[in-house]
């Protein structure tokens, strides 16, 4: 373990009176650093590529509010719309020309989407959307992947791993079997065992819901074939292809993983970055399929502050920041240095490590690999990244707090921000 060379009291402090009134003294789990040991610093403020904590200390952030901060933290042009915005009013529950405007930006991005409904997060995204794969359909079964999250909702909590997978045990108490019994999982990268799934519950599947590009387990890329193969199969069978871009879009590529791999899904939830800080999520799809959507068919889903217009104001600046031409080129020039340099001087220094990037979503694990699923992942060596996380961190350096998230970079961050990151990294990858 690295010595303590940032001095974090005023963290310390705030977490310890957090733990007595929130559980685990955070709003969601992985923040608390469990996985990581140590204890997590509190912000103060952020801007562009840095965050500030409590304390004062400075650090150059890769998890950019778990994916949103695409165009940096508390960009001008976001910030200046939003305050425009907060002078007409925060919430009107009522139709506004804003949610016209996002959109028609999402529906003009995404190939796969034709009509589009804003909710509030990524999780309500995929409940809802799974609520549709079954009313058009009238099937209940889904197939999901191992190691893919899909937000909080009981259908996804499904535990991973062979013989528990299939029986469809859930992952956490509280959440009824009869919940999950519906929920079929296979493992990432597996066309044979989502084929013998379609085989052994013939007629009975609603469709397949995966992380085009897996974040939530580490960063996990689809193998050549892959997401075409689960094309195929679906509609072979009258299932639905579903791909939960609410990492994803707006993230690898302007139009998502669908446009990155040309492989066209049925339907598509969205989240992170289109809400650009602010909380919102969005399913969309197919014309046919979204008109099931009450109030224009029996299919209920609502919310009261969905679609609301800072949500939306905050969405479509974001938006805007990324049309700019080189956008994407930028983020996958910076990653690539970064991803590549990692990986490098993980190897110059002795450890097994492999990981990637696309766009500004990048990844490494302590393990030899490759990675082509969760259980390839589960080999990763999590002590040391544990230690390689606490290092970074007393070296300025803000990581996702556990070896099973993606990172994240931003047009904010500067070439000089990713060799300082790779100079650090030489430092406690030399002493790990
Ligand atoms: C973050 C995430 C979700 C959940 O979104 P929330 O806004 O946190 O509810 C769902 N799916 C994927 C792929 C995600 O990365």
């Amino acid at each position: 373990m690295v010595n303590t060379t940032i001095k974090t009291t005023k963290s310390q402090e705030i977490f310890a009176a957090a733990q007595n009134l929130m559980p685990g003294g955070v709003s969601s789990p992985v923040r608390a650093f469990k996985s990581v040991g140590g204890q997590p610093i509190v912000f103060d403020h952020v801007k562009g590529a840095y965050i500030w904590d409590v304390d004062g200390n400075q650090y150059i952030d890769y998890v950019g509010t778990w994916g949103p901060a695409i165009c940096g933290h508390a960009h001008p042009d976001v910030i200046g719309a939003l305050h425009a915005a907060l002078d007409k009013g925060t919430s009107f529950g009522a139709p506004c020309v804003l949610e016209n405007v996002l959109a028609e930006m999402v529906i003009d991005a995404v190939p796969s989407i034709e009509m589009v409904r804003f909710v509030n997060s990524g999780t309500e995204a995929c409940m809802a959307v799974l609520r549709l794969m079954r009313a058009f359909t009238g099937r209940d079964k889904v197939i999901k992947f191992e190691g893919c999250y899909h937000g909080h909702a009981d259908m996804f909590l499904v535990k991973a791993g062979s013989g528990v997978a299939t029986l469809g045990l859930p992952d956490s108490p509280g959440v009824p079997k009869s919940t999950t019994a519906n929920t079929l999982n296979a493992p990432y990268n597996d066309l044979e065992a989502v084929k013998a799934l379609f085989e052994q519950n013939k007629d009975e599947i609603a469709g397949v819901i995966l992380e085009p590009v897996v974040g939530n387990a580490g960063f996990i890329t689809p193998d050549a074939g892959f997401l075409e193969g689960l094309r195929e199969l679906t509609t072979e069978h009258g299932a639905l292809l579903v791909f939960d871009e609410v990492m994803t879009g707006f993230r690898i590529a302007y139009g998502g993983a669908q446009e990155k791999f040309g492989v066209t899904p049925d339907l598509t939830t969205l989240g992170k970055v289109i809400g650009g800080g602010l909380p919102v999520g969005a399913y969309g799809g197919r014309r046919d399929i979204m008109s099931m959507v009450a109030p224009a068919g029996p299919m209920y889903q609502a919310g009261t502050l969905s679609g609301n217009p800072l949500a939306m104001t905050a969405g479509i600046k974001t938006l805007e920041l990324l049309q700019k031409p080189g956008t994407y080129e930028y983020l996958d020039k910076i990653t690539k240095k970064l991803a590549s340099g990692l990986l490098q001087i993980a190897k110059e220094t002795g450890h097994e490590a492999c990981g990637g990037q696309i766009s500004g979503m990048f990844g490494m694990f302590f393990t030899s690999g490759p990675v082509h699923s969760y259980e390839d992942a589960k080999k990763s060596d999590t002590a040391k990244f544990g230690r390689f996380h606490r290092g970074m961190l007393e070296q300025g350096i803000y990581l996702a707090p556990s070896q099973f998230e993606a990172g994240f970079t931003s047009i904010s961050h500067t070439d000089e921000d990713i060799e300082r990151t790779l100079a650090a990294a030489r430092e406690v990858m030399s002493s790990l």
